[in-house]
């Protein structure tokens, strides 16, 4: 085994296992994508850390156990049709890229876009489709989604999420309370439409900046 793979293995039994994530898919996905390829090449000796990252534009790489709770919060399977909103450095939509074959990421700063499409067809993750745009109107053309994925955190559920969820599916993501707190909320849409919603505990997270988030 290379120093990298043990580095990755150390990593889901310490910062992920430990803390109750379980699902075997994802957990083996976690010690499979190289997550030293989606950070500042000067960053690469910190690529493990339990924490998250600065990846240039003001945004960051999320730390890796909150990567794998959202996911696992998402339900996804291999059929599923999921949208990631926040490409970022493409990190979280490679892991999701190995757990589905239907994945699409929507990122508003094109820099960030440019360098994660490129970094994804150049590590094998070429499924995943990059868009550039503002995530907060979903893609109506590409709905319904099973599960809708968010590494930003805005007031509300951007309504054309609920609109684009398919019965049965998970929007998880983080809403800023009145106080400025944040929460990672998962809401599921029931068969007839409508939605339930628990949370699963405080994160920090940057602003979701769009016509349905932050202006
Ligand atoms: N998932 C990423 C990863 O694995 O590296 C981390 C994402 S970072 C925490 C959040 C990202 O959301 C930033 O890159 C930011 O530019 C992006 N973002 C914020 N508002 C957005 C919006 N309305 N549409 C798309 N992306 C947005």
């Amino acid at each position: 085994m290379s120093r990298r793979q043990l580095t990755r293995e150390r990593m889901v039994a310490w910062q992920i296992e430990r803390r109750g994530i379980r699902t075997p898919s994802l957990l083996a996905a976690m010690a499979t994508v190289p997550r030293e390829e989606f950070v500042p090449a000067d960053l690469r000796p910190f690529a493990y850390d339990d924490r998250p990252l600065p990846i240039g534009e003001r945004q960051t790489i999320s730390q890796p156990y909150i990567v794998a709770l959202m996911i696992e919060a998402a339900h996804v399977a291999p059929d599923s049709r999921v949208l990631e909103i926040g490409t970022g450095s493409g990190y979280a939509a490679a892991v999701l890229g190995t757990l589905c074959e239907d994945v699409v990421t929507i990122e508003r700063i094109p820099e960030l876009a440019d360098q994660a499409r490129s970094r994804l067809v150049r590590l094998g993750y070429g499924h995943v489709s990059v868009v550039v745009g503002d995530g907060t109107l979903g893609l109506p053309d590409d709905a319904p989604f099973d599960a809708i994925i968010c590494a930003a955190a805005g007031p509300e559920i951007p309504t054309p999420w609920k609109t684009q969820l398919a019965p049965g599916g998970r929007i998880v993501m983080p809403l800023t309370g009145s106080t400025g707190g944040q929460e990672l909320v998962v809401a599921t849409k029931s068969s007839d439409g409508e939605f339930s919603q628990h949370g699963l505990g405080g994160v920090t997270f940057v602003p979701l900046i769009g016509e349905h988030g932050w202006s």
